[in-house]
């Protein structure tokens, strides 16, 4: 039987606030001098400490929100999620329940529209490492990363590939980087992925009926390991229906030397965490003057900002994403680009010559000092056919066995001849004239 994918995708990305989540601890795990350098008992977890919410954090999710054309709600709370676990010594991890900070946004790929269903702000855990200590097996536990500002972007079930699923997450990752609000490093953990994956028979998907389970998929690194668990999963759950069997609701991780996944636990419900309101913080109240000054503030939509680049300077989507990855960059094509205009420049040739390093270029430098270099770089001399057919004898002269070659019937050897020549040029040369006269001495 053929199967349909039903995936959504759970991206954790932190934040780079100056200090943690809900204390003034530095936020800078991963260059902190020691383990548990920057800690204090409100991130320690002790008992009565009091946490105060970040605004700078709070700021960046609304940000990241509405740059994903979320909604977002004008009063948010935190809420405590209860588990234990040795990374979280209070028991319970301070997270968003039922008031995130954005929802309903959306994403668009190539391979179709991805819904947003919410993006909340919590705090990351301790961090465990599992090593081995004068011949004893033992759990060491670092605080530098306990209480770091994370948010999580939760997708509807609307990935139907695994390359939407790439092509999603990249997009994430790129909005963060935008924004600069974080460098969400897959390799050092900085943005972690999870996979929600179901499959779907013709007839569910023809009622428009989601699969009664999902397999979920924790902590992946990369975004080529996703659409390879992805892709293990579709094979084995395709397997197990063709069997008759119903599929477990289950946590698995993902063996990326194997590149398959494997079991790591049955599935907890969300009732299980008791999820009640945090007493020690308030209500955050944002009124629509707040949101709108924030949204103000973003960066200008990246396809939309290509899609004007392709209609008023014709440069090629392929070109203008170099010019897009941050809100400074893009301000300063958008100068460079008129400047160029004004020039009658080519702005699709000049972003060729940037973008393939035919031309070197600082983001600091002129718009106008970049145009005229380029003018340079492609300037074709006109040179009299006399002044030419001189320095083609020179040439030819100076190589007699690439001449003799060339007559034999070598005929790869024009490339070489016309190197020579605007080498020895020193400068650009109308390539048609040269051709046509290089041709006539060697016939
Ligand atoms: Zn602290």
């Amino acid at each position: 039987m053929s199967y349909h994918l039903v995936c959504g995708l759970e991206i954790h990305t932190e934040l780079k606030t100056k200090s943690k989540m809900f204390c003034g601890c530095k936020n800078d795990p991963f260059n902190a001098p020691a383990p548990n350098t920057y800690t204090c008992p409100v991130c320690l977890g002790m008992p009565g400490a009091l946490p105060v919410a970040n605004a700078q954090a709070i700021e960046w999710t609304v940000k990241l929100g509405l740059l994903l054309h979320c909604r977002i709600h004008h009063d948010s709370k935190f809420d405590r999620k209860n588990y234990f676990y040795p990374d979280l010594p209070k028991a319970y991890q301070i997270s968003q329940y039922d008031l995130p900070f954005c929802y309903d946004g959306y994403v668009d790929t190539e391979f179709g529209r991805v819904r947003i269903n919410r993006i909340h702000l919590e705090e990351d855990t301790a961090k465990l490492t599992h090593t081995t200590l004068n011949s004893k097996k033992v759990t060491l536990i670092d605080f530098n990363r306990s209480s770091v500002p994370l948010v999580e972007i939760v997708t509807e079930p609307d990935i139907t590939s695994p390359e939407q699923a790439k092509a999603y997450a990249k997009k994430i990752q790129e909005a963060v980087r935008t924004l600069d609000i974080g460098d969400a490093d897959l390799q050092k953990g900085q943005m972690r992925l999870e996979a929600n994956i179901s499959l779907q028979t013709d007839s569910q998907k023809a009622a428009g009926q989601l699969p009664d389970y999902k397999v979920e998929v924790k902590n992946i690194n990369s975004f080529n390991f996703m659409a390879q668990a992805i892709d293990y999963e579709v094979k084995r759950q395709s397997a197990l229906l063709d069997q008759g069997q119903t599929i477990a609701q289950e946590t698995r991780g993902f063996d990326s030397t194997k590149s398959i996944t494997f079991l790591q636990r049955t599935k907890e419900n969300a009732a299980d965490y008791r999820y009640f309101p945090d007493p020690d913080l308030p209500v955050i109240h944002l009124d629509d003057a707040q949101i709108e000054a924030w949204r103000a503030q973003l960066p200008a939509d990246r396809d939309a900002h290509a899609a004007a680049w392709q209609t008023q300077y014709g440069i090629e989507p392929k070109y203008a994403a170099t010019f897009l990855t941050r809100a400074s960059t893009s301000a300063w094509a958008d100068q460079l680009w008129a400047a160029a205009t004004a020039q009658q420049v080519d702005c699709n040739k000049l972003a060729n010559y940037l973008v393939n390093g035919k031309l070197a270029y600082q983001e600091t430098a002129e718009p106008q000092a970049i145009v005229t270099a380029f003018q340079k770089a492609t300037a074709t001399a006109s040179t009299s056919d006399d002044e030419l057919l001189a320095l083609i004898d020179q040439v030819l002269t100076a190589h007699p066995a690439e001449v003799e070659r060339f007559k034999a019937g070598d005929k790869k050897l024009q490339g070489f001849f016309m190197g020579q020549i605007m080498r020895t040029a020193g400068q650009k040369l109308d390539a048609g004239q040269v051709n046509q006269l290089l041709a006539s001495r060697l016939r």
